[in-house]
């Protein structure tokens, strides 16, 4: 038989899960200072601890969020405390975190730039930039899916199992992480490098790395512990490519 909490477990309890509400205010302005969502767009969670998380509430400005601000919700999407509705996109946090139970934080974005990709239906190059190889392997498109309904779950769970970043068709984003700020960084990478790409386009080319260098990424990937060389996006090399799980050394070469 377990035992009830003491006085001493229940305000260390509180005070970390205020220590967690600071982190989202402070990430969520974070996210709306750098232009990543316009108005009451996007939304940011964190799982407090087992099936129980923060959300931001419906409707509101992510720059403008106090720590009190944030409704706790259950794996439902019920609110189970704080005042204010839970975000309308509170489906697809859940279906993150129901995927992916090391996963502590994620964030839904409008990064203007990624969107724009896809809004034009072209994908954002993932066989250009080395650093959003090794972040992300790939980042997978969804099918398009209607904003704040129950379809935003649908088209993440199976990619969201993968991948820590998903592109939303001509929608916006979702970034996750073992900390808030791990899914932020994902989230500021992925609008970085799809302005570098757009920047690119308009200069005149945009040139992918050989397949020789994206295998060299995919395996020093695994080598960082950051996922698996197979994750690495097939289309940037040819097919039938064995892809490396080590990273060669002195004079070795694969
Ligand atoms: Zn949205």
């Amino acid at each position: 038989m377990g035992s009830s909490p003491s006085s001493e477990d229940i305000s260390t309890l509180m005070s970390s899960e205020y220590q967690l509400r600071r982190e989202l205010a402070d990430i969520a302005r974070r996210v709306y200072d750098r232009g990543l969502v316009a108005g009451t767009d996007g939304n940011i969670s964190a799982r407090v601890q087992g099936d129980t998380f923060l959300i931001s509430p419906s409707g509101s400005c992510l720059g403008m969020l106090e720590p009190n601000d944030f409704v706790r919700i259950d794996m439902a999407g019920r609110a189970i405390g704080g005042q204010g509705r839970p975000s309308s996109e509170r489906w697809m946090h859940i279906a993150a975190y129901a995927e992916r139970p090391g996963v502590q934080a994620a964030i839904h974005a409008h990064p203007p730039t990624v969107i724009a990709f896809t809004v034009a239906g072209l994908t954002f190059s993932q066989c250009s930039l080395p650093e959003v190889i090794l972040a992300f392997g790939q980042v997978p498109i969804t099918s398009y899916a209607t904003p704040a309904t129950e379809e935003g779950a649908v088209v993440i769970r199976d990619l969201i199992k993968k991948f820590d970043a998903l592109v939303l068709d001509r929608h916006g984003s979702i970034t996750v992480g073992k900390t808030l700020k791990d899914a932020f960084f994902k989230l500021e990478k992925l609008e970085h490098g799809a302005h570098v790409m757009l920047m690119a386009h308009q200069l005149g080319t945009a040139r992918d790395l050989p397949p020789e260098e994206i295998a060299k990424l995919a395996a020093l990937r695994e080598q960082l512990g950051l996922g698996k060389a197979s994750d690495v996006s097939g289309t940037c090399l040819p097919p039938g490519t064995v892809l490396p799980t080590r990273v060669v050394r002195g004079d070795e070469r694969y």
